[in-house]
């Protein structure tokens, strides 16, 4: 079809799916691909003092694994429990720990949005809220502000954060030093809902320096297949003029 590199979403203590990891590392070796991120959550979704010291065995295993598979990024996509601001920046804590963890085994340690990120937090709040004329602080702007640059990159997935009433390519233009790689992703096939301004965005990240990034197909609404959709997303990108 045109894609080159993979990103996992999968991995659970040692095994891709249903399989040993270094037998799926060959067989995508042999379909002349290259396995380039992988996305991996912790088991917990609430941190708090107690379950600390989990969280760091989680990342110690899951970093020595993926040294193995030779991955570029190791990736958490699964937004923790953010429900007022002191707890948004307990979790930069855990993510600095996490960076500082995978880093020790050689891999740069980046998070990855939905658009629950765009909500906004208080100082002693219960709930994260969406919305313009909400009042707080962004989560997002919050992970990015309290998280070490040496530990901690981010991926923009595109399509979520227009989800979360944003413009991905402000945010790529006031963070470039922190948005190292891009969820390419549309409803569903890339370019068909007309919500996604791909040109802009391919533009800012070249002139970012983004080498990486990943379409990502979540499902097809209509009744078309899987492997159609992911089809229709790389020809997509190899038609478009501004895909360099
Ligand atoms: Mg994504």
């Amino acid at each position: 079809m045109g894609y080159t590199n993979l990103e996992l979403a999968g991995y659970k203590e040692g095994k891709i799916g249903n399989v040993d990891m270094m037998e799926f590392k060959k067989m995508v070796d042999d379909a002349g691909l290259k396995i380039t991120s992988s996305h991996v959550n912790p088991p917990v979704r609430e941190y708090t003092k107690d379950n600390r010291s989990q969280i760091a065995e989680y990342w110690k295993k899951t970093a020595d694994d993926h040294a193995k598979l030779g991955v570029k990024y190791l990736i958490q996509p699964g937004q923790p429990s953010t429900r007022s601001t002191e707890e948004t920046l307990f979790v930069c804590e855990i993510f600095n720990e996490a960076g500082k963890i995978v880093k020790a085994a050689g891999i740069p340690f980046g998070y990855h949005n939905h658009e629950m990120e765009f909500a906004k937090v208080n100082p002693g709040g219960t709930e994260s809220k969406l919305g313009r004329r909400v009042k707080g602080d962004c989560i997002y702007e919050l992970f990015l502000k309290n998280t070490d640059p040496s530990l901690v990159f981010f991926e923009m997935d595109v399509y979520w954060a227009v989800m979360g009433q944003q413009d991905p390519v402000e945010w790529l233009k006031k963070y470039p030093n922190r948005i190292k790689v891009l969820h390419i992703k549309d409803r569903a096939i890339l370019g068909e809902s007309g919500m996604m301004n791909f040109e802009n965005i391919f533009r800012q990240a070249y002139a970012n320096g983004i080498k990486d990034y990943f379409v990502e197909l979540e499902g097809m609404p209509d009744g078309r297949s899987q492997f159609e959709g992911v089809k229709g997303c790389v020809d997509y990108l190899l038609k478009a003029p501004f895909v360099k």
